[in-house]
């Protein structure tokens, strides 16, 4: 065992403060994966500072334009949300398809993006719908973000406050779950804006990325077709147990027409349950 201090502030101002004064502290969201990597001691926080109890950070806002969502709302509200349901409900898909009933319930979107695990489901959204991540200091564009494997553009002690994202005309999320873990094993997001298409991927390789090439052929003719030819090379892929980089590049041409035709028709039900693999003991 290794001493650790629990602290609860109420405010954001009063997290900002214990995470100046203790640099080895870490902020804890809904501990699904801060509290799996302490178990295994890839990390060893001096305290964790939960942000469960900080006032704004869970308010989902749905505009004509935007969505605002606080870095503490879970992913079992986004599923849920009938507002975002309405505008975005690729996003509610993407939600209802990360891991099972317990992770959705605990785990945040705040918590996702600032982890930017390889594999994990919201920063393919972020990116692909040109999201802007806010913070208790600034205001940074997807974009410039996500930098590598578990690694974000935030400052030690920088707080995530909440995601906005640009709506767009129509959108998609598929996912090719690795059958234990439920990550994806590819997921892609692929967002519409009419004059502009924008098409990013989780998964794949050591982080999210986007797909320029088939961006411009979609902006120019939104049908599954317009990919045909559109090499995908498999040289920045990632290889392993589950999947080689080959494979893993011929799934993004194949779950990226897909795309085009759920946005077309529009998405219902969890990303994921297309996946033509099952384990045989999927949980609800
Ligand atoms: C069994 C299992 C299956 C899963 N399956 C999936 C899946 O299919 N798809 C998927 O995308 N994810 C999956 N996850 C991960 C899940 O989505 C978690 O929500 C995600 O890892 C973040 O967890 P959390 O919100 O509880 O954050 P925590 O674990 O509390 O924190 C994660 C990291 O982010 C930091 N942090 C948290 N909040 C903030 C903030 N506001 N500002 C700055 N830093 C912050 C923490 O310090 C920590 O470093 C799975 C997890 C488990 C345990």
């Amino acid at each position: 065992m290794y001493p650790t201090q629990y602290k609860r502030p109420s405010s954001l101002e009063e997290a900002v403060a214990l995470l100046a004064d203790m640099p080895e502290a870490r902020p804890v969201a809904g501990g699904q994966s801060l509290i799996a990597a302490m178990k295994l001691r890839f990390a060893v926080p001096s305290a964790v500072i939960d942000l469960g109890h900080l006032p704004g950070l869970s308010s989902i806002e749905v505009g004509t334009d935007e969505v605002v969502i606080g870095a503490m709302v879970r992913h079992a509200a986004v599923a849920s949300s009938p507002e975002l349901a309405a505008t975005v409900p690729a996003l509610c898909a993407l939600a209802a398809g990360i891991g099972d009933r317990q992770v959705r319930n605990m785990g945040t979107m705040g918590g996702s993006v600032a982890n930017n695990d390889p594999a994990a489901d919201y920063p393919a959204a972020v990116l692909a719908m040109n999201g802007v991540v806010n913070t208790n200091l600034r205001s940074i564009a997807a974009d410039d973000f996500f930098l590598g494997i578990y690694e974000t553009a935030l400052e030690p002690g920088e707080l995530i406050t909440s995601i906005v994202y640009k709506v767009p005309r129509r959108a998609a999320y598929i996912k090719f779950k690795n059958p234990a873990s439920r990550f994806a094993l590819v997921g892609l997001f692929l967002a519409d804006y009419g004059s502009s298409v924008r098409m990013a991927v989780t998964g794949a390789g050591a982080g999210v990325f986007r797909l320029v090439d088939m961006e411009s052929a979609l902006g120019a003719n939104f049908v599954p077709e317009a990919l045909d030819g559109i090499p995908v090379p498999p040289d920045r892929l990632s290889s392993d147990i589950h999947a080689s980089a080959e494979y893993r590049a011929h799934l993004i041409t194949v779950m990226a027409k897909r795309a085009v035709q759920v946005a077309i028709v529009g998405q219902t039900g969890p990303a994921g349950e297309w996946a033509p693999i099952s384990s045989g003991n999927e949980q609800p």
